[in-house]
């Protein structure tokens, strides 16, 4: 049965399986010197048509902790959203890896920070009993499944640059936010000014894996060194990178976006349509939140589905996957009409 608590419970698609799958020939350099991290590192380098340093890493945890950890000393802090991962869910793993910078949570409407925000932020102190700003990070797509245009990301970079501070994406999402935008992954990232992308591999479809992209060379100083310390560096890691070939090829990795998106959108339609229920946010990539009456999150429940609602931003979370078919999708909705019919 497939379910819409998150796009990690799908399994590896079809092409990242395959790449797997032909990796495993006899034997290879251990520790990340063999041909198929090489060949990926190189592939990533296409796709953001610049000569970015990649490394690969187990989790979004891992990726997204080291990453910030890498552009700020222990008495700096790091600007981000409230319902920011790095700030809801990594369990103090960006400041355990900083040991001790500290993340300033800020609001922001559809879970987006604005450049205000950050000037605010930035400005409210400059003593120095405050941990100095050093590090804006965004999430793209955002806890709340919207996405942020290049032209959005640019505002905020560009306030962040003018104050010296270094731009993050946690980019958990980032093939939904390229596949929604059809822009090139290039406009979404190193030329709207992000300094260092975690780009999600897992929830795209991989068995295992993200890839911290570092567009200014210099940041990556010992970024080596710091996924070995922390247990990320993988000895046999052509299993870690394989699967990404299979991905990138022929713009596999988009049409799963894409198609993840387009059930996001059934499904906000569906919501409307057979129960009345809006969308609380625009419905910009493979979420979809809603407001769910009691009656109907617990008839939904009883009848197995499984999605979240502990999501900072309220509400019921449904999220779909390069696997979701529209099927489920229906059976979801002629759920959901029977239950609203009898409410
Ligand atoms: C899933 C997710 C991550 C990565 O989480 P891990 O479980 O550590 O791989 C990071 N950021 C966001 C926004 C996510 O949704």
């Amino acid at each position: 049965m497939q379910h819409f608590a998150s796009d990690n419970y799908a399994g590896i698609c079809p092409e990242a399986l395959a790449a797997l799958v032909a990796a495993n020939e006899g034997q290879a350099r251990a520790y990340g010197d063999d041909e198929w991290t090489l060949r990926a590192a190189d592939r990533l380098r296409e796709v953001f048509e610049t000569d970015c340093d990649v490394y690969f890493v187990f989790n979004g945890t891992a990726a997204n902790s080291l990453a910030l950890a890498a552009l700020c000393q222990s008495y700096h802090s790091v600007i981000c959203h409230q319902l920011a991962h790095v700030e809801t869910d990594e369990c103090g793993a960006p400041e355990f890896f900083s040991n001790g910078a500290k993340l300033l949570a800020v609001g922001g409407e559809g879970g987006k920070l604005t450049p205000s925000a950050i000037r605010e932020t930035v400005t409210r102190r400059s003593d120095i009993h405050y941990p100095k700003p050093k590090v804006v990070t965004l999430t793209q797509t955002t806890e709340v499944a919207t996405v942020y245009r290049p032209a959005e990301i640019s505002a905020v970079a560009t306030v962040a640059h003018d104050f010296g501070l270094r731009v993050h994406m946690d980019g958990a999402r980032f093939a939904n936010a390229v596949a929604a935008l059809g822009v090139s992954p290039a406009d979404l990232s190193w030329r709207a000014g992000v300094d260092v992308l975690c780009f999600g591999g897992t929830k795209m479809g991989l068995p295992v894996g993200e890839a911290v992209v570092f567009f200014d060379r210099r940041l990556a100083e010992d970024f080596a060194y710091r996924c070995k310390q922390a247990g990320q560096l993988a000895s046999k890691m052509r299993f870690l990178a394989a699967p990404w070939l299979g991905m990138l090829a022929d713009g596999a990795w988009l049409r799963h976006a894409q198609h993840a998106n387009a059930m996001a959108r059934r499904l906000a339609a569906g919501f409307a349509e057979a129960a009345g229920l809006p969308a609380l946010f625009p419905v910009d990539a493979n979420g979809v939140f809603v407001r769910l009456p009691s009656s109907i999150e617990q008839g939904l429940r009883e009848r197995g589905w499984l999605f979240y609602n502990f999501i900072g931003a309220g509400g019921a979370r449904f999220m779909c996957g390069w696997d979701t078919t529209p099927e489920t999708v229906d059976r979801l909705i002629g759920d959901l009409r029977n239950l609203a019919q009898t409410a």
